[in-house]
């Protein structure tokens, strides 16, 4: 196999955490950074013109499951099922990746969803956690992060109101979330009939609804690097398609810029690693590098100093699992770390029914508002049979008309066929529009990766496998919330309510979020994570993974504020602490 020159850091994955490491580590060291990416450069695509049928059917942007499928099942017992078409979540390829064609919506998450087996054990006693829960706290805290969080916002450029500045709680802001050391870069967006209409009712009705934070610009913006980006026309195509105009934050619109005028950082696209090279040393085990796939489809060696694993949850435990870094975790024994504690943040909606044009063809990602009445542990669960919950809101991203075509309510009873239903569906077009709810999936010994013993990709390595399935305590809170959404939509007038018709098992098919997390989670100690808390790999002092994998469950709040956080956390540390004396941090 050929080997390649040297380089200093190598980063695998070029979405929002890999184009971040490799902004900071350029910003402040003479190394040499490489950046490998599977998929291809982006950019003349978006001003060409939007097409629903490229990017949202035919899922232009996303990862190809042709060539990387995962494998499903819902429990050890069951049959495994290879995926061969992308529903319940879209992650992405090319430069950018999932970053791309994101939502937008820009929420810290709950400081007790850092804390959340002993802020529950405290309130509730341990009695109140479900069966076969893994719930673990991350062992940081949120006033640990917080200072990242405000970071994040200023360079990714967030428009929203703060609800609680220095602990002062402020109307019109979410007064639920933790204390915040600064307001929002921005004011927030405009916000559409719909979700204003909401928000209304959800007041006159005694909850605290706040418009959305979102990387949406309300208006132009320069970050502190010096990148300036326009304000949103919502015109809407923005969640699941990457920006005309270039307003929405996306990774080649918010660091690209940066990271391309600096001469130590070269991208490499079209390049898939397949393993990480590794040795056993004396302080525990280093990585030398990679292997992978040039476009060619030759496999040659990189080597490298210093490794940054930023391949989303999916590749980055597919990548360590092939590569044979660290120990399988065993569900039947609770034994290794490597797989464990993978979640699906929850998301379902319930379609409300207007008697007038709700104009839901415009609008962007992050544009709506929610409340956090019933999230976290915000509301008294003592007299509920479910731990933790979410938030409820109405955003309004934009709707397309072959996607969304044909929603009608339910009493009319017509087949999703004929005239007769398309008729009315031509009238309710432009009618109807969702409540909409994301909430916690706690951790459970059973829901974790592996990898799969019969299906193979086209390299002849086994798939990634997902072993996933709904417990009672998603059943019982999705059952909750549909209640209260259904209530809320009565409220705002709506003609007819359709609620969610309840979580069965785990659907690979329905949009649930791409919001999955874990299997390479942080932990105090190696016994019960892969990384530590500085997200270095507890075996490989020179390898770092970051993204959602490390997150030891999931929050209701979308992930990628924690997930920046986190990088820009992780990124001083490597320039103050590793760097100056290479080796485990902790
Ligand atoms: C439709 C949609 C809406 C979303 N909305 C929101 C939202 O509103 N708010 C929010 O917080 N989050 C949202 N997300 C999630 C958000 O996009 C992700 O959390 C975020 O992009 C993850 O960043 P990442 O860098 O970890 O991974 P990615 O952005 O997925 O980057 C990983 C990169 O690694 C590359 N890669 C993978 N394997 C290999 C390999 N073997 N070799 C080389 N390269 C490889 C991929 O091609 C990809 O470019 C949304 C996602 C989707 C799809």
């Amino acid at each position: 196999m050929k080997t390649l020159p040297s380089t200093d850091v190598l980063i695998i994955g070029s979405g929002w955490t890999g184009l971040l490491m490799a902004k900071e580590l350029s910003g402040r060291t003479p190394l040499s950074i490489l950046i490998l990416e599977r998929g291809r450069p982006r950019m003349s695509e978006y001003i060409d013109g939007m097409d629903e049928l490229e990017f949202f059917v035919r899922k232009h942007m996303m990862q190809d499951p042709s060539t990387d499928a995962i494998a499903l099942r819902y429990s050890a017992s069951e049959r495994t099922r290879p995926v061969r078409q992308f529903g319940a979540f879209l992650p992405g390829t090319g430069v950018g990746g999932t970053g791309e064609h994101w939502g937008a919506v820009y929420p810290r998450l709950m400081p007790d969803c850092f804390e959340m087996y002993s802020k529950t054990v405290e309130r509730y006693g341990k009695q109140k956690l479900p069966e076969d829960h893994s719930i673990q706290d991350w062992g940081i805290t949120y006033d640990e992060v917080e200072p990242y969080y405000a970071r994040s916002e200023r360079e990714v450029g967030i428009s929203g109101k703060a609800g609680n500045l220095n602990g002062k709680k402020i109307e019109g802001g979410n007064i639920f979330e933790g204390p915040r050391s600064s307001e929002y870069p921005m004011g927030p967006t405009l916000v559409p009939y719909f979700p204003t209409l909401f928000g209304a009712t959800a007041k006159s009705l005694g909850y605290h609804p706040f418009v959305n934070a979102t990387a949406i610009p309300s208006a132009e913006y320069t970050n502190p690097d010096g990148v300036t980006r326009p304000p949103c026309a919502f015109c809407g195509f923005c969640e699941r398609t990457p920006c005309m105009i270039g307003a929405k934050a996306q990774p080649t619109s918010v660091y690209l810029p940066v990271v391309r005028k600096r001469k130590s950082v070269s991208l490499r696209t079209g390049i898939t690693v397949r393993r990480i090279v590794h040795e056993k040393g004396a302080n525990g085990g280093r990585a030398t590098g990679v292997t992978y796939f040039d476009e060619s489809g030759e496999e040659v060696f990189q080597p490298a100093d210093l490794v940054i694993l930023a391949t989303y949850t999916l590749g980055n435990n597919h990548l360590l699992f092939l590569s044979g870094i660290g120990t399988p975790y065993d569900a039947s024994t609770g034994k290794g770390t490597l797989g464990k504690n993978l979640t699906h943040q929850l998301q379902f909606g319930v379609n409300v029914f207007m008697d007038k044009p709700l104009n839901r063809f415009m609008g962007a990602g992050g544009t709506g508002i929610r409340m956090a009445d019933f999230d976290a542990d915000v509301f008294d669960h003592s007299k509920v049979d479910f731990i933790r919950g979410g938030v409820i809101g109405a955003t309004m991203t934009g709707t397309q008309p072959i996607s969304t075509f044909g929603d009608l309510p339910r009493s009319m009873k017509l087949p999703r066929w004929g005239s007769a239903w398309k008729k009315a569906s031509v009238e309710w077009y432009d009618r109807v529009a969702n409540i909409g709810f994301g909430g916690e999936h706690i951790p459970y010994a059973g829901n974790y990766f592996d990898l799969d013993t019969t299906y193979k990709n086209p390299a002849g390595d086994p798939l990634l496998r997902m072993t996933i399935n709904w417990r009672d305590n998603e059943r019982k809170m999705v059952d909750f919330m549909n209640a209260k959404m259904v209530e809320i939509g009565h409220a705002m007038g709506a003609k007819e309510v359709n609620p969610f018709p309840g979580y069965g098992n785990y659907d690979v098919t329905r949009y649930q979020s791409t919001h999955v997390q874990g299997g390479t989670i942080m932990a105090a100690s190696p016994d019960r994570g892969v990384v530590n808390m500085q997200q270095q790999h507890w075996d490989i002092s020179n390898l770092f993974v970051i993204g959602a994998s490390t997150f030891p469950n999931s929050g209701a709040a979308n992930p990628t504020p924690t997930i920046l956080a986190l990088t820009y956390r992780t990124a001083d540390t490597i320039m103050d602490k590793y760097l100056k004396k290479p080796g485990m941090l902790a």
